[in-house]
Order: structure tokens, then sequence, then C-alpha cells
């Protein structure tokens, strides 16, 4: 059994199938039967990259997307805080983004959204830290996708659903979230300020740009004023300064005050 199999919440485990020679057969337009039947009922989390294309996509800062579309939850198992979406109070959950002609924030949809109907697990080469990934179909019973005849290899629809970009991101992001030291739990000091540097860019940047922070502080290699005006910059001196703050590693260096 491969990692994802064991490791997979059972609800999802029953649903993924082999990608027996690398391609699958699906296809979702408006014209399937089911069409935005799977935006409902969703357990759907959210990266920090997820939450920072979401609010651009809506013109609101991460502060209030988070407030208006989020729930916090803390998973089974998981020493950490998650931002999952909210779905709305109607009887069937439904996706605050659907519309009867699809998502209405399908340019910035969350990885999820993109990655379905494929489900990824990802690992770190135990030598020389490369990201291994493999990938399985999640096949539900309602989506009529996988009746469609277009085929498609992995590479072809991490490429259609412009996921490099977004495995870039949560890798980095993952990387540091799934270090032993930070699997071991954090401090009460330490959890809102994992939050806000994970999720609420917005208020990150005025943590550093609103603060001695740059008295205190110099961080190898970031173009800090870039940084006030560019949101991955800013992103990336996010996972340095909480890579300093959790692990005391990284290019994030106390300033010396003698
Ligand atoms: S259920 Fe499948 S085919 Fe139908 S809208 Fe969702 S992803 Fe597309
Ligand atoms: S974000 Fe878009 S694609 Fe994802 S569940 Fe909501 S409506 Fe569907």
């Amino acid at each position: 059994m491969d990692e994802i199999e064991s490791t997979a919440p059972q609800k999802i485990r029953d649903r993924l199938k082999r990608i027996e020679d690398g391609s699958f057969r699906f296809a979702c337009h408006p014209g399937v039967s089911c069409f935005t039947e799977c935006c409902r009922d969703l357990n759907l989390m959210l990266t920090p990259y997820d939450v920072l294309r979401l609010s651009r996509h809506l013109s609101l800062s991460t502060t209030e997307f988070l407030d208006r579309y989020t729930d916090v939850v803390v998973a089974e198992g998981s020493p950490l805080p998650s931002v999952c979406l909210m779905m709305q109070e109607d009887s069937r959950r439904t996706c605050p983004f659907v519309t009867p002609a699809g998502c209405r924030v399908y340019g910035d949809r969350p990885s999820a959204c993109r990655t379905y109907p494929l489900a990824r697990a990802s690992r770190k080469h135990r030598v020389h830290g490369t990201v291994l990934e493999s990938y399985y179909l999640v096949v539900e019973d309602h989506c009529r996708g996988f009746d469609e005849p277009r085929t498609w290899t992995i590479e072809e629809w991490i490429a259609d659903q412009g996921l490099e970009e977004y495995h870039r991101r949560n890798n980095d992001w993952m990387d540091l979230v799934t270090h032993p030291r930070v699997r071991q739990g954090l401090t009460e000091k330490q959890i809102p300020m994992y939050y806000m540097a994970s999720y609420d860019l917005d208020r990150f940047r005025g943590f550093i740009f609103e603060s001695r922070f740059q008295e205190m502080f110099d961080v190898v290699g970031t173009d800090m004023e870039r940084a006030r005006e560019d949101d991955t910059v800013l992103y990336e001196l996010a996972l340095s300064w909480l890579r300093f703050f959790l692990l005391g590693e990284g290019p994030v260096r106390p300033k010396d005050r003698r």
C-alpha cells in the first residue's frame, strides 16, 4: 500500500484509484449533467497561497477574506490550526463561490479544486531532499467527468490547471510545517504568529513594516522594499520569518546590537 492509500482519511481512501497506464479519462464543462455538484458539502482546506490568491481575486485584504470566508480548525492528529473555506448555511452546504455558470473565482480557485480528480501525495527524498510526488484518481460516484472521452496524462493535467505555481508555493510551506519539531506542536506564543505569517499576509506586512522589525533583523537575500509591494516576495519572507521564529534557522538573522 502506498503512503496516500494508508494515510488518506477513510472517506477519501475508499475512492482512490491507481492511474494504471499514466493517463486517465476526464473532462469537466458546463455540459456535464453534474455541473457544479461537487462544489457542495466540502471540507475544503485552504493553503496560505490559496488564501493569498483568493483574497486578491476578491479585492479583499487577507484579514477580510479570512474573517468573511473561512473557519479555523484543528484537524484530528494535527498540532497546527488550519484554515477551511466556510460553506454556506444552506441545506447543501454550498460553496460561497459557486454560481449556475460555474466557479466565480475560477482563475484563483484553491489548490484542491484544481487538483481534482487527482489526489496528490508528496514527500521529501531522504537523501537529496527533492519533493517526490504520487498521484491517484479520486472517483466520486456523482462525477460524470469520468464518462467523457478526453484523456490526460498527469503532466498535462497539472499544466492545464495551472498547478505548477501552486505546488511550488505549497511545497515551500509544507516543507516548514512538516518539520519534525513543528509537528511536535507549538507553544501558545507561537500559534498566533504561525497563523498570521502563514495565512494573514496583509497583517504580517504590518508586522514587518510598521514595527521595529527591520531595526532588529536582517533577512539575507531579500529585497525588503520589494516585499512591501510584491505579495509573492512577502510570502517568501513570511516563510523565512517562521523558519527563524519556530526553528531558529534560515535567512533571518538578529542584528548585532552592541
Ligand atoms: S462532479 Fe465532476 S464533472 Fe461534475 S462538475 Fe464536478 S468535477 Fe465536473
Ligand atoms: S472554489 Fe470554485 S471550484 Fe472550488 S468548490 Fe468553490 S465554486 Fe467549486
